[in-house]
């Protein structure tokens, strides 16, 4: 059954019709890779998940429920830079990951509950492979290990999505292979429904169970969104 369901979406800003009639529904636990050409929409399409854009027409829907705009634990995204705080250790940041974005970075949590969500911060920390990072600031980590960082970050509420902007796009080719075995494993362990947008088509199929494929809307208005769909 779909987890997240989109019926007849439509987005415009202004003139511009930037998606027509998207209607897709995307299974719990699927891996899904969205790939297509500067300005097609995929970015929208990751807003219109989060809930930071509303559709112009349709709805999205998670769990068959509009999907609600304010901070969610069900969701978790990592951006292809600047995911993290530059002036929080790895440690904080992912303590800063537990709270909605609005929430204060410290002064919550006391005795007992303070010191098993530093250990959870720690485990999860440990899950991307920066147990040795802990007191790090982002600014001495390499490109990599920002984008670990981040994802322990949005993975510590327990999403059950993640959303992935072009996560691996500022990466070394070698970097970018070890992240797509992290990513891999991740998705596996945790029962995750992973949403990626990437400029990289070997990448979209070697790591996902479907690409969905945006393309430039056509200056003729009365030309369908060309937008295609393919299980690897
Ligand atoms: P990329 O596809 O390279 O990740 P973006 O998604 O950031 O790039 O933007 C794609 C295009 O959309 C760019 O041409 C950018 O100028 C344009 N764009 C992005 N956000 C806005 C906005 N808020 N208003 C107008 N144009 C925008
Ligand atoms: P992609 O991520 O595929 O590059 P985007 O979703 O960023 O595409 O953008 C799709 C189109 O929507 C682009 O042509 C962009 O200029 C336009 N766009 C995106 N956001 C805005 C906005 N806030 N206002 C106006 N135009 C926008």
């Amino acid at each position: 059954s779909a987890l997240l369901s989109l019926h007849d979406v439509w987005v415009e800003y202004g003139d511009k019709i930037v998606l027509e009639r998207v209607s897709l529904d995307i299974a719990a636990r699927s891996f899904v890779s969205v790939v297509g050409p500067s300005g097609a929409g995929k970015s929208t399409f990751l807003r219109l998940i989060l809930g930071q854009e509303a559709p112009t027409r349709g709805e999205v829907l998670l769990d068959g429920k509009p999907l609600r705009r304010e901070c969610d634990a069900d969701r978790g995204v990592v951006f292809q830079r600047y995911s993290v705080f530059p002036h929080l250790t790895a440690l904080q940041n992912v303590m800063f990951g537990r709270e909605c974005e609005q929430a204060p970075v410290t002064g919550r949590l006391f005795g007992s509950r303070r010191r098993a969500a530093i250990a959870e911060a720690e485990a999860m920390l440990e899950a991307v492979g920066l147990e040795h990072s802990r007191h790090v600031y982002p600014a001495q980590m390499s490109g990599g290990m920002q984008q670990r960082l981040a994802i322990a970050q949005a993975l510590i509420k327990h999403p059950r999505i993640l959303l992935l902007d072009e996560p691996f796009g500022a990466l070394d080719p070698g970097i970018r292979l070890d992240m797509h075995a992290l990513v891999t494993r991740l998705w596996r362990e945790r029962g995750l429904t992973i949403v990626m947008v990437t400029h990289d088509i070997r990448e979209a199929f070697k790591l996902s169970t479907r690409v969905l494929a945006f393309d430039k809307r056509r200056h003729d208005p009365h030309a369908p969104h060309r937008f295609g769909s393919t299980a690897t």
